[in-house]
């Protein structure tokens, strides 16, 4: 095992922040996990590094997963089980079981970040979440010092979050997710309910659209509203959208007669952040060099040499001028390190 020293994380989060990790082991082989060493160090496991906000220098063990593979792992009469090792780039991945002929991830194309993290956020886009093509996943657990399996009930998933996430074992680096089995049904119907891929698809003059047509509508899209982090560096959605009550949200849309709500089902409503931002002012306003999107607020980018200190006053500045506005209180979706 060789463990590197002092090591630059630039590259390694697309906000492209400055920080260095005092210790970097990149992981190829679930087999590296077991080696009693990592076991005592204070860790960090770290993915494709879309997600996170790199405050400083780590002083502990960054584990760098990067675990290649996929295959079908089997199939029944109602559906492909497919495994993908950690590493995989999430979007190659999807491309790939479409190219295969396995839909049911097209509506998640050209999300950044890797396939383990995927489940620990539980990444959606575009009216599908993760969650609903997963089957299970294999972590290594350093307390337990072995290898152990979530099924889909016991990963809890929700809106944009699972129990990696709500039992902070993401955040302690307690569990390192090493593959994920998705669950893709060979019954597909296309999910095209929401505006911006229906418009698209519209434009293109397709009704009865393919997996493909889907894939290529919704990377069309994203190009357009959302900025590639190799050329203006960013996390995707920096805020999480609020969901309040019913009377909140009526009582918001008396003063806001614009709102956008989304109805959820268990009777709360969903209100699009990116729009609370818009309407406070900020799309498209810097402060140094940190500023939110000119195309879709509610992407956080970094204008050129922003550090996290920078990051985290734009975000205070952001927060603090939509809850003067709405009386609401933004959380950010990345992790902080
Ligand atoms: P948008 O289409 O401008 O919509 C704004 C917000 O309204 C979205 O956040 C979305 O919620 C919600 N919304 C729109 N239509 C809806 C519908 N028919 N039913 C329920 N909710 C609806 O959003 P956008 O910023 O361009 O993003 C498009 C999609 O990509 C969204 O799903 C967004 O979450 C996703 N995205 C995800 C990431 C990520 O890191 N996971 C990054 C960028 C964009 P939802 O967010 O709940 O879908």
């Amino acid at each position: 095992m060789t463990l590197q020293q002092n090591v630059d994380l630039s590259p390694f989060n697309t906000l492209a922040l400055p920080g260095q990790a005092a210790r970097y082991l990149k992981i190829t082989d679930p087999a590296q996990l077991a080696d009693p060493e990592l076991k005592s160090e204070k860790r960090f496991i770290l993915g494709g590094g879309s997600n996170l906000v790199l405050t400083g220098d780590f002083a502990g063990l960054l584990l760098h997963m990067a675990i290649p593979g996929k295959r079908l792992l089997r199939e029944d009469a109602e559906a492909f089980y497919i495994e993908a090792g950690a590493g995989e780039n999430w979007h190659d991945f999807v491309q790939w079981t479409l190219a295969q002929g396995w839909p049911g991830l097209e509506n998640l194309s050209l999300i950044p970040g890797t396939v383990g993290a995927a489940p620990i956020q539980n990444i959606g886009a575009y009216g599908l979440e993760v969650g609903e093509c997963f089957d299970s996943l294999t972590a290594w657990d350093f307390e337990q010092q072995d290898f152990v399996s979530f099924d889909r009930a016991s990963c809890r998933f929700a809106y944009r979050d699972s129990l990696f996430k709500q039992q902070g074992w993401h955040l302690d680096g307690r569990m390192a997710i090493t593959s994920v089995v998705f669950r893709l049904a060979k019954a597909w119907q296309p999910n095209i309910r929401y505006a911006d891929l229906a418009q698209e698809l519209a434009a293109q003059e397709i009704n009865r659209p393919t997996p493909q047509d889907v894939a290529t509508a919704i990377i069309a899209v994203r190009q357009r509203k959302l900025p590639d982090p190799a050329q203006i560096p960013n996390t995707g959605s920096f805020f999480h959208n609020p969901v309040v009550c019913a009377e909140e949200a009526g009582r918001l849309a008396v003063d806001h007669p614009g709102l956008p709500r989304y109805p959820q089902p268990d009777g709360r409503v969903k209100l699009a952040a990116g729009w609370l931002i818009e309407q406070a002012g900020w799309k498209g306003k810097n402060l140094g060099p940190v500023g939110m999107y000119e195309k879709q607020a509610l992407v956080l980018v970094n204008h050129g040499g922003a550090t996290g200190a920078d990051v985290k006053r734009t975000m205070a500045a952001v927060q603090a001028d939509v809850r003067a506005r709405f009386a609401l209180d933004l959380q950010a979706e990345p992790v902080f390190l």
